[in-house]
C-alpha cells in the first residue's frame, strides 16, 4: 500500500480489516484475516489508508490515515512494554546506569533505551557514545520505562537478547511514527501522549 514498493515484512507494518470495517495494525504479523502491508512512513500511510486498502480489499474501510497512525503508535507502545517484560523474565535485561554500563562494556547490550526525561543519563559520555554508535534509542519517560520493567522509575535499560532488541528497535520507531502526509523531517525524541 502507499508507494507500492517491495520490502521485507520486517520493514513494513501489516494491516488487517477489523470487524467494524476499521483498519488495524498487526505488529506481530500473526492476526487472521486479509492483510495489507504498508511502510511505516507518513507518506505511505497517507496514500495507503483509506484509499489503497479500500481498493485492495474491495470494501469501504472506516479508518483514515490519522486514526491508523494513532493506532500504530498505541500498538507499538504496548508491544514495547511486552518486549521489555519478556526480556526481564528471560534475564536479558539490564536496568539502571550501573548495570547498563557494565553490559555495554562487556559487549552484551544489544540495544540501550534511554527515557526522554533521563537528562543525567542522556548527558553522560557513555550514553552519548552508545547513541552515536546506533546502540541507543530514546523512548518513554522514566515512569513509563520503569513501569515496563517493573520498577518505579527507570532512566536507562539495556536489552541483551538480539531478536528482542531488533523487535524493540522496530517498535520504538513505530511508536514515533509521524503524522500522515508528504515527506518531511520528523522529530523523533518527543514522547507522545500515546506512550501510556
Ligand atoms: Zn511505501
Amino acid at each position: 500500500m502507499g508507494c507500492r514498493g517491495v520490502a521485507a515484512p520486517g520493514e513494513m507494518v501489516r494491516l488487517v480489516l477489523g470487524s467494524n470495517g476499521d483498519v488495524l495494525p498487526d505488529l506481530a504479523g500473526k492476526a487472521f484475516g486479509r492483510g495489507a502491508w504498508v511502510h511505516p512512513r507518513p507518506e505511505c500511510v497517507a496514500r495507503g489508508v483509506p484509499r489503497g486498502v479500500s481498493r485492495s480489499w474491495r470494501t469501504t474501510v472506516q479508518s483514515n490515515a490519522v486514526e491508523l497512525t494513532l493506532a500504530v503508535r498505541a500498538a507499538a507502545s504496548r508491544r514495547i512494554g511486552g518486549l521489555l517484560r519478556s526480556a526481564g523474565r528471560s534475564r536479558q535485561l539490564a536496568v539502571g546506569s550501573l548495570a547498563v554500563r557494565g553490559a555495554l562494556e562487556r559487549g552484551q547490550a544489544e540495544l540501550v533505551v534511554v527515557a526522554v526525561d533521563a537528562q543525567a543519563s542522556a548527558d553522560s559520555a557513555w550514553v552519548r557514545q552508545a547513541v552515536s554508535a546506533g546502540q541507543a534509542v530514546a523512548w518513554g519517560t522514566k515512569e513509563t520505562l520503569g513501569d515496563a520493567v517493573g520498577r518505579g522509575q527507570a532512566g536507562v535499560v539495556a536489552v541483551l537478547h538480539d531478536r528482542l532488541a531488533r523487535e524493540l528497535r522496530r517498535s520504538i520507531a513505530l511508536a514515533h511514527l509521524g503524522p500522515p502526509g508528504p515527506e518531511r523531517e520528523v522529530p523523533t525524541n518527543h514522547p507522545s501522549t500515546e506512550d501510556r
